[in-house]
C-alpha cells in the first residue's frame, strides 16, 4: 500500500537504458529524502531510483575521506601532471557534463573515449561509411508493420521496448497493436526475445555478414544456387526478403550481436545498405539498440565538439580520431595512459583483464553516484549526484531524441558538471598543453 503522505511525480524519465521511458511514476516519502515507490518501470528502472542513496557522501583520496575541495585539487593535480591522461565513460551522465568532459580533454591534451568503443563504436564507423537511414521510436510505434531484431535481445536488455515502442503498442496505423505487426528475430541462438517472434532465423555464429549479403542479393532480385547461407536455408531468406519488400513500413533494430562479432562495422554497413536499398521498394529504417541511458548523447556531444563520436585524442592540441588507437581498452592494454578520469562507468567490471588491471597501476579518478569496482581501485573517488533522480539534465534516447530529466529528490551532492567545471578551471592550457605541464617543463 502506498504511503498517503508521500509526494508523487508523474511522467518521470528513467535514464537507466536507451529506451528512456518517460511515463514513470515515482513516489517520494514524506520526509523527501528517499524514493518510496516506483511504478511502470522495469526492474532495472526501479533499481535506478530505489538503490540510489542521495545522502551527501564525502569523496576519498587513497581510501581516506576528505572534503570536496581537497579531492578536486588532488584530481586536478593528477590530471595536470599526467603526460598522457585519459577520460573515459560518459554514457550514464548528462550532456551538460559530457560537454565539460570534452572541454577538459581539450585543455589537458587528453584522450577522450566513451563506452561506445566497446558496444556500438562499429555502428558509428558504419554510419560514417554508408549513412544511417533511421527514424524515431514514435514513428515505429505509429507506423511499423514489420520489425526485425538482429543480434539483440530487448526482452532482457531493454525490457519495456516491446511494450512501449515496437511490438505491442497500438499506434495510428497499427490500431490492433501486436496483431498489426510481423516480428522477426535473427540471432545465433534462441533468446527470450525469440518467444515474441513470428519468424526466427538462426544464424551460424560469425556469419551475419554472409546472411546480410545474401538478403541484399535476394532483395535485388538475384537467384541463389546454394541451399543455405550462414546456416539459414535460402527459402527462409527468400521469405524474409519478400516480407521486407512487401511491408508498409519496416524497421530493423540491431545490437551487439552485429557490432561485437566477426565483421563488426562491416556487418553494420551491410545492414544499413540493405535498409537503404529496401527503400526502393517500401519504407524501411534502422535503429541501433543503444544500451546505457545517454550513450547516444555521448556520441552526439563528442561529435559536435570534436567532429568524431568516440576514441578522440587532443594530445597534439587538436582532435584526432583513432578507433583501435585511442579507444580505451587498447590504450590501457598497451600501457599508454598514465592517469585516467572515469565518469559514470565501471570499466574494471567490464574490460578485459589486462586493461582493467592497468587502471589499478595508474592514477585513476572515479566520478560516479554509485559505488563501483573501478572506485575500489581508484586513487580519488568523487561521489556525485545521480542525473534524473536528484539532478536535472539532458539525455538522448536511442533514436537521437533529446529528453529533459526532472529530479524527484532535492540535490545534496555536486553534479558531474559541477566537478568537471572545477577541473576545467584548474586545467589552464596553452595550445593543447596544460599550463601546469608547460611550467613544469620550463623548470
Ligand atoms: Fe528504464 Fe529502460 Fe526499463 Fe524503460 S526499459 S524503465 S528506460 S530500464
Amino acid at each position: 500500500m502506498s504511503d498517503v503522505t508521500s509526494e508523487s511525480f508523474e511522467n518521470v524519465v528513467c535514464s537507466f537504458c536507451g529506451c528512456l521511458c518517460d511515463d514513470i511514476i515515482v513516489e517520494v516519502a514524506a520526509d523527501g529524502d528517499r524514493v518510496s515507490r516506483v511504478r511502470k518501470a522495469c526492474a532495472n528502472g526501479r533499481g535506478l531510483f530505489t538503490h540510489y542513496d542521495p545522502a551527501p557522501r564525502r569523496p576519498t583520496v587513497d581510501g581516506r575521506e576528505v572534503d570536496w575541495e581537497g579531492a578536486i585539487a588532488e584530481a586536478a593535480r593528477i590530471l595536470n601532471e599526467a603526460d598522457s591522461p585519459l577520460i573515459y565513460g560518459l554514457s550514464s551522465t548528462a550532456t551538460e557534463a559530457q560537454r565539460k568532459a570534452v572541454e577538459l580533454a581539450d585543455r589537458l591534451g587528453a584522450m577522450v573515449d566513451t563506452t561506445s568503443s566497446v558496444c556500438h563504436g562499429p555502428t558509428g564507423l558504419a554510419m560514417q561509411a554508408v549513412g544511417e537511414p533511421t527514424c524515431t521510436l514514435g514513428e515505429v510505434r505509429n507506423r511499423a508493420d514489420l520489425l526485425v531484431f538482429w543480434g539483440c535481445n530487448p526482452a532482457v536488455s531493454h525490457v519495456r521496448h516491446f511494450a512501449r515502442y515496437s511490438v505491442t503498442p497500438k499506434g495510428m496505423l497499427t490500431p490492433r497493436g501486436r496483431r498489426d505487426r510481423t516480428v522477426v528475430v535473427v540471432d545465433v541462438r534462441p533468446t527470450r526475445s525469440t518467444k515474441m517472434a513470428d519468424l526466427f532465423l538462426q544464424v551460424r555464429p560469425g556469419a551475419d555478414f554472409e546472411v546480410l549479403t545474401a538478403l541484399r542479393a535476394l532483395v535485388g532480385g538475384r537467384e541463389m544456387d546454394v541451399g543455405a547461407v550462414g546456416g539459414v536455408p535460402v527459402a527462409q531468406l527468400q521469405d524474409l526478403a519478400e516480407r521486407m519488400k512487401g511491408c508498409r513500413f519496416g524497421v530493423a533494430f540491431m545490437g551487439m550481436g552485429l557490432t561485437q562479432t566477426r565483421g563488426r562495422d562491416l556487418n553494420v554497413s551491410e545492414l544499413f545498405t540493405l535498409v537503404a536499398e529496401l527503400n526502393q521498394h517500401t519504407r524501411f529504417s534502422v535503429i541501433p539498440m543503444r544500451g546505457h541511458g545517454n550513450v547516444a548523447g555521448a556520441d552526439q556531444v563528442l561529435t559536435w565538439q570534436s567532429g568524431y563520436p568516440f576514441a578522440v585524442s587532443y594530445a597534439r592540441g587538436y582532435p584526432r580520431y583513432g578507433p583501435g588507437e585511442f579507444s580505451t581498452v587498447d590504450v590501457l592494454a598497451r600501457g599508454e595512459a598514465d592517469a585516467a578520469l572515469i565518469i559514470a562507468s565501471d570499466p574494471v567490471a567490464h574490460f578485459p583483464r589486462a586493461a582493467a588491471r592497468e587502471l589499478e597501476r595508474i592514477s585513476t579518478i572515479v566520478m560516479d553516484p554509485m559505488p563501483t569496482l573501478t572506485g575500489e581501485v581508484a586513487r580519488v573517488v568523487l561521489p556525485t549526484a545521480c542525473y534524473g533522480v536528484d539532478a536535472p539534465g539532458t539525455v538522448y534516447r536511442m533514436d537521437g531524441v533529446p529528453l529533459r530529466l526532472r529530479p524527484v529528490l532535492p540535490l545534496a551532492r555536486p553534479t558531474d558538471e559541477d566537478v568537471l567545471e572545477r577541473l576545467v578551471e584548474c586545467a589552464r592550457h596553452q595550445n593543447g598543453v596544460s599550463e601546469w605541464r608547460r611550467l613544469r617543463q620550463s623548470d
